[in-house]
């Protein structure tokens, strides 16, 4: 029997339309070198519909092409990740960190055909842009000197112009809500970037689980502090969230370091945020250094990475803001699970849960499949790879045939942890970052999470390095902080009294600072490498 319910598709272009009119006055706020600059909810509607006739009626737009963008987070690349969408494009956020010829083969792969680029970032684009074989034109946004884009033979735009006059509404056409809406390319720590492809039904989906009491939480009275990248990960749904629950958002543009950060906070009242470990720790760094309070921040919702408990603790502690630990990848669009404790939970039990990656909700089955591919139970203790299946986990890669990284269905993570029966999950490591040690493994996540908690380590990353006799052995490289000391001997002391003997690194380097990855993840590729050569000391 059919249903009698209306198939109304679930798409970007009504979540646009209701937010700009029941959430007229939310606010997106950028910041910019002279303070915020303020815009409401009701004037992205507009300047959404005139960009999406800009692209059609000047640039010539039609169907699935795809429009890429080479932003920081603001207000015009907002209006971006609706105008495109909205008119049956498809958006596709450009990682302005990737290596130049990741990018190159980034755009050509998607064939992009257009461009949208700050003025900020146009030396960066000009380095990469005569690869862009597909591209016609770019779009610059805000104030640049535009002559290094040039010479590479496209049309070039400025978006305030391109808007100026067109109309503020746009007739939104209709199409399948299981058409493309936005794409993203992993960072690709192996081989070429991946494409994962979202699709209108998978990011409203993916939108109204963000906002729910069991993830963020949010509604028309936060002002959420956006500092992950929107070229990563689609800013883990925070943009679209942000329009279907009415929160404000603070858009950091490029002041990324933690002073600015700060200022942000105070300048905004942003109650809530989002980003990887290492922007946290940074901001801890120097809030501790300089005795700065950040009181309306009361929440940040931390992944990408393991989040180290005694980060959350000195936060919550010290600043009185919450971390809840997340966990998801581009290929789930990316909220995967929270670590929000169970009901009733309190004490050390509520924290034993709200260290942990967390729960799945209900649009995600999640199970572990043992080294042979056969599933091992949720009980808490038995270790396999994490794998997923959901309305927006991706169930292939465009167009790139890798069928390893699926099983019966299943997105294969390339994440290894447990499962509590309450469906919690821990992750102990990545597959590739696990250190084998004579047939044990030893889950680098542990020590560092460990390391992390000494007072005089700022930053640790533990990799697996060849060895004779074990065939691998752990490698600690440590960053103290300022004026802080500790000797290796020191280190393997008050580790000896947290895990077993023979985990204890041998191995140990002092780094300035952990190198990081494209998407400020700790880049363990680079710090192996770096041991191969001979590099570190
Ligand atoms: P990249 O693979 O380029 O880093 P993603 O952001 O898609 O880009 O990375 C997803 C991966 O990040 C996950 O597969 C997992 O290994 C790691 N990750 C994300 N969140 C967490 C977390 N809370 N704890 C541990 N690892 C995490």
């Amino acid at each position: 029997m059919r249903s009698t319910m209306q198939e109304t598709p679930l798409g970007i272009a009504t979540l646009l339309r209701f937010a700009s009119t029941a959430y007229s006055g939310s606010k997106v706020h950028t910041v910019t070198a002279d303070g915020l600059r303020t815009g409401t909810f009701a004037e992205v509607g507009a300047r959404t519909a005139q960009l999406a006739h800009a692209l059609h009626d000047d640039l010539g737009i039609r169907g699935d092409q795809r429009v890429a963008t080479f932003m920081w987070n603001n207000q015009e690349h907002l209006e971006t990740y609706f105008a495109v969408p909205s008119m049956g494009a498809v958006l596709h956020t450009l990682n302005i960190r990737l290596y130049p010829d990741q990018i190159t083969y980034i755009a050509n792969h998607a064939e992009d055909k257009v461009v949208l680029v700050d003025g900020s970032l146009i030396p960066l684009l000009a380095r990469v842009l005569p690869g862009f074989e597909t591209v016609e034109h770019v779009v610059v946004v805000g104030a640049g000197d535009t002559a290094p884009l040039e010479q590479a033979g496209k049309r070039i735009h400025h978006y305030e112009e391109l808007l100026a006059g067109k109309p503020t509404s746009y007739d939104w056409p209709d199409f399948a809500e299981t058409d493309a809406a936005a794409m993203c390319y992993t960072s690709g720590t192996t081989g070429n970037p991946k494409g994962v492809v979202y699709s209108h039904r998978s990011i409203y989906l993916h939108s109204m689980q963000v906002t729910m009491p069991q993830s963020f939480q949010l509604n028309e009275a936060n002002r959420v502090l956006t500092i992950v990248p929107m070229f990563h990960a689609m800013a883990w749904g925070i943009p679209y969230a942000a329009l279907m629950s009415g929160a404000s958002l603070v858009m950091p543009d490029r002041f990324m370091q933690a002073p600015a950060l700060v200022r942000a906070i105070h300048d905004s009242g942003a109650d809530f945020a989002g980003a990887v470990p290492t922007i946290w720790s940074d901001l801890l760094n120097h809030l501790d250094a300089t005795g700065e309070k950040i009181p309306t921040l009361k929440r940040a919702v931390v992944g990408g990475s393991a989040v180290p408990p005694a980060l959350m603790s000195a936060f919550e502690e010290r600043y009185d803001m919450r971390i809840i630990h997340a966990w998801g990848m581009t290929e789930t669009s990316p909220l995967g699970s929270v670590s929000q404790p169970p009901a009733g939970a309190e004490g050390e039990r509520a924290w034993s849960y709200r260290v942990s990656q967390g729960r799945f909700p209900a649009g995600v089955q999640a199970r572990l499949a043992g080294p042979d591919g056969a599933i091992v139970p949720n009980d808490g203790e038995a270790v396999g790879e994490l794998e997923v299946r959901g309305p927006w986990i991706t169930g292939a890669y465009y167009r790139d045939e890798d069928p390893e990284r699926f099983h019966d269905g299943w997105l294969r993570t390339g994440d290894v942890g447990t499962i509590t029966p309450d469906g919690y999950l821990t992750l102990t490591d990545r597959e590739k970052d696990v250190i084998k040690s004579g047939g044990e493994w030893i889950s680098s996540v542990e020590l560092e999470n460990h390391l992390m908690a000494h007072p005089a380590v700022a930053e640790a990353t533990v990799v697996g390095v060849p060895d004779p006799r074990w065939q691998e052995r752990p490698l600690a490289a440590v960053v103290l902080r300022e004026g802080a000391e500790a000797t290796p001997v020191e280190l393997r002391e008050y580790l000896s009294g947290l895990i077993p003997k023979w985990q204890l690194p041998e191995r140990w380097t002092f780094l300035q600072a952990v190198p990081k990855t494209s998407v400020g993840k700790f880049d363990k590729k680079e710090v192996r490498r770096a041991y191969a050569a001979g590099d570190l000391e």
